[in-house]
């Protein structure tokens, strides 16, 4: 056996145990952004980027009760779009990708959110993460891996990938998480990292993971993050 197939066997088995571990931390680890379809859902994912889910969830409240379909996201203003979901940030271009995706479904799809990696990623304003985020969490579909920002940060930490792009991690995650967990799995480290493994001062003394953590300041002595 090769080093690199020995290492992957290595990262496999401790990702499975740290899966376990964190499905005891957080048993209701599960898609924080509030839908009732697969279209809100694309919707809401549209609007997080660089917004919290808190944020999104308040604004969508009312924004799934004006625009139930794409065909309603059409017959307005973009001016009177980028009222309606100000409060996200970027509402100029979350405007621009709402109406060209809305466009395309109901041009295209006959307003149905097509269930396939390639349809997704043709439609505006959508890309690998979102994608993910719809066929996992609305269709059930595990096509890939969603990587953000917790995901990001506890997958270095946590030394399952060294890679810098968004793309590349899920790649490294797509070989050592088993496929029955994709989806589930970047709930646990969003969960995880919110309550637990911050940006800053993690609290590393209090983590259901330490024990598989080569980055746990109680094992370097130095804080992960600053
Ligand atoms: S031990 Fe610390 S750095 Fe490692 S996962 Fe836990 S909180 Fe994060």
């Amino acid at each position: 056996m090769k080093v690199t197939d020995k290492k992957i066997q290595e990262l496999k088995s401790r990702t499975r145990k740290i899966i376990r571990s964190l499905k005891r931390a957080y048993p209701d680890a599960r898609c924080s952004l509030n839908h009732s379809s697969a279209f809100e859902l694309l919707i809401a994912t549209i609007l997080s980027a660089q917004c919290t889910d808190a944020r999104v969830n308040i604004v969508t409240q009312d924004l799934f009760r004006k625009y139930r379909k794409p065909e309603d996201y059409l017959k307005v203003s973009p001016k009177e779009l980028q009222r309606d979901i100000r409060t996200t940030g970027f509402f100029r271009n979350k405007t621009t990708s709402i109406q060209g995706a809305a466009k395309v479904l109901h041009e295209q799809y006959g307003d149905e959110v097509p269930q396939t990696m390639d349809e997704l990623l043709e439609l505006p304003g959508v890309a690998r993460k979102t994608a993910n985020v719809v066929l996992g969490n609305a269709f059930g579909l595990s096509a890939g891996v969603v990587v953000d920002t917790h995901v990001t940060r506890l997958s270095h930490r946590l030394d399952l990938s060294r890679q810098k792009t968004a793309e590349k991690i899920e790649q490294d995650l797509i070989a050592i998480v088993p496929k029955k967990e994709w989806v589930m799995f970047p709930h646990l480290f969003i969960a995880h990292g919110r309550a637990t493994c911050k940006a800053r001062n993690p609290l590393c003394a209090e983590c259901a993971v330490e024990k598989l953590c080569p980055s746990s300041y109680l094992k370097t002595g130095v804080m992960p993050g600053s």
